[in-house]
């Protein structure tokens, strides 16, 4: 093997330029070409394909977001874009791809493996909810920007006597507002993994106003509920101000934090080691401390990440 390309796919992700700095000058010191590819599938399909080198990752391992952009693209669904896809990729002589996205970005990179391109995965989102790791990279990042909004939250609605409701990202993973919530004190959590009973949460926060509590935070993650108009009937029962913030996409920006700059420094340096060693197909992961790989296909079509249970009832023995 003598090129490889790597792209970003999908929402972007804090630390996603670290993982890119680590493929290209991991894949340089071993005397491989590197080929960027601008706005993941879209710029593959429109052929905008460019050699990097090593000073062109620069300046990069502290900055937020993806300096080869990043795109949704449909269209990458149909074989035929595909084909001409592979196409563009030959052409450039490239023959392994790094994709770093989440589990969309994966189906795309599980599809040319299966026409007999070879893609390593390396699980880039804030929403840590991709099968065969404990942690995506962007997660920790978006945690901590979490966890600074909720605590000024907190300021805010103590000092007025509020009930805030913070919408949280993830899909349908609940991992960010189960740590945000532990890590910042919420007296509430809702996830998507749990059958949210409003009339449950409702009752149990009257209790505590009732109890004479004046304030809290409910953490919550995005698509469970409209929390506008949850936090209007929270009010009008239990006769407390309250207001939701939706955090949206300030989540996904902004430095990478430590852990994530190390760990996808890691996993993109693996991910050359693996092409170089014959290995097409694998996604990337870190289990139990150490750095990972399994089969793409396998690991989209047949692993389930598993729901840390633990975790969840330590936010309620805490709140
Ligand atoms: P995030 O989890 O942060 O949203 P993601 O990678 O899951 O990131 P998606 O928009 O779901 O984001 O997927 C990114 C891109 O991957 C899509 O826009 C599309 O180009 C490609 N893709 C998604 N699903 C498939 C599929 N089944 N086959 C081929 N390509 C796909």
């Amino acid at each position: 093997i003598k090129k490889i390309g790597v792209l970003t796919s999908g929402g972007d992700a804090p630390g996603m330029n670290a993982a890119l700095r680590a493929v290209v000058r991991t894949a340089l010191g071993k005397g491989l070409e590197v080929y960027g590819i601008r706005d993941g599938y879209l710029g593959l399909h429109q052929n905008r394909i460019s050699k990097l080198e090593r000073f062109d990752v620069s300046n990069m391992i502290n900055r937020g977001g993806t300096f080869l952009g990043s795109a949704r693209f449909p269209e990458f669904k149909e074989k035929s874009v595909r084909e001409e896809a592979i196409e563009n990729l030959k052409e450039h002589g490239i023959e392994a791809l790094v994709v770093v996205g989440g589990d969309g970005s994966y189906m795309g990179a599980k599809a040319l493996t299966e026409m007999g391109f070879p893609c390593i995965g390396l699980p880039g989102t804030i929403d840590n909810d991709i099968t065969g790791t404990d942690y995506t990279i962007g997660f920790h990042s978006a945690l901590n920007t979490v966890l600074d909004a909720i605590d000024r939250l907190r300021d805010t609605c103590s000092s007025h006597h509020r009930i805030s409701i913070v919408e949280i990202m993830g899909r349908y993973c609940g991992d960010l507002t189960i740590q945000a919530s532990i890590g910042g004190g919420a007296e509430f959590t809702v996830i998507p993994e749990k059958e949210f009973d409003e009339e449950e949460l409702i009752s149990a926060i009257s209790n505590d106003v009732e109890q004479g509590k004046d304030h809290g935070i409910i953490a919550i993650t995005e698509h469970v509920t409209d929390v506008n108009a949850l936090a209007r009937r929270i009010e009008s029962r239990t006769g407390l101000e309250t207001r939701a913030t939706i955090l949206g996409h300030t989540q996904r920006g902004g430095a990478p934090c430590a852990f994530d700059r190390v760990m996808a420094s890691q996993m993109g340096a693996f991910a050359v080691d693996l092409l170089l060693k014959g290995e097409g197909g694998r996604c990337v992961g870190i289990q139990s401390n150490k750095l990972v790989h399994h089969d793409i296909i396998e690991s989209i079509e047949n692993m389930s990440r598993p729901f840390n249970q633990e975790l969840y009832d330590l936010t309620k023995t805490l709140s």
